[in-house]
């Protein structure tokens, strides 16, 4: 069975590849502010694993919020971070990449951490999995490690510090400004992480 990974280089999905070993990774450009980081990360990453990487550059800045777009947060936006639609159009991007590859179950990187947005969630995972299988049959989408959070999955998975070492959090720059929620989030996972050792 052919996998492939929606891999944004972040912490979560950079232990997925590491624990998962898709054939394929899925990195995509929708010009986010942190998209050359990321990029450059899981580049890194898919080099390291011997997974065949691949980037899709669509541009919608146009269509973003806050922090990742680099504007003033939507009026209804829940979160600094939050870009609305942002997992359903990820997703529906590396399932039309995917298919082409030939890919029948595609992982995503959702923690349990990120209930919080509702595109976090297992029902979420649940409805972009009916839909995608309603619509096209055969690709599945699962989020292998949505029972877990950051530092579990980090040690669930048996993840090396040289392959974690590479994982881009910032969500605002290409070099960590260590005051987003992508940056708390890493420097929280770490500190427990460092707790646990
Ligand atoms: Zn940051």
């Amino acid at each position: 069975m052919t996998t492939a990974l929606l891999l944004s280089g972040g912490m979560d999905s950079v232990s997925i590849a590491w624990w998962k070993r898709p054939e394929h990774a899925i990195t995509i450009d929708y010009g986010q502010r942190a998209a050359q980081a990321e990029k450059r990360a899981s580049a890194a990453v898919c080099a390291a694993l011997g997974i065949k990487h691949h980037v899709v550059t669509v541009d919608c800045r146009a269509l973003g919020s806050g922090d990742m777009a680099g504007t003033v947060p939507d009026a209804t936006a829940p979160a600094s971070d939050w870009w609305p639609y942002r997992n359903q159009m990820l997703i529906t991007f590396a399932v039309m990449k995917g298919i082409a590859l030939g890919v029948r179950t595609l992982y995503i990187g959702t923690v349990r951490s990120d209930e919080g947005h509702r595109d976090g969630t297992k029902e979420f995972v649940r409805l972009m999995n009916d839909l995608v299988q309603y619509q096209e049959g055969e690709l599945k989408v699962e989020a292998p490690a949505i029972g877990f959070s950051t530092p579990e999955l980090v040690r669930h998975g048996e993840v090396p510090d040289n392959i974690l070492a590479w994982a881009h959090s910032c969500h605002k720059a290409d070099l960590p400004c260590n005051n987003c929620r992508g940056c708390n989030k890493y420097i929280e996972s770490m500190a427990a992480l460092s707790e646990a050792a």
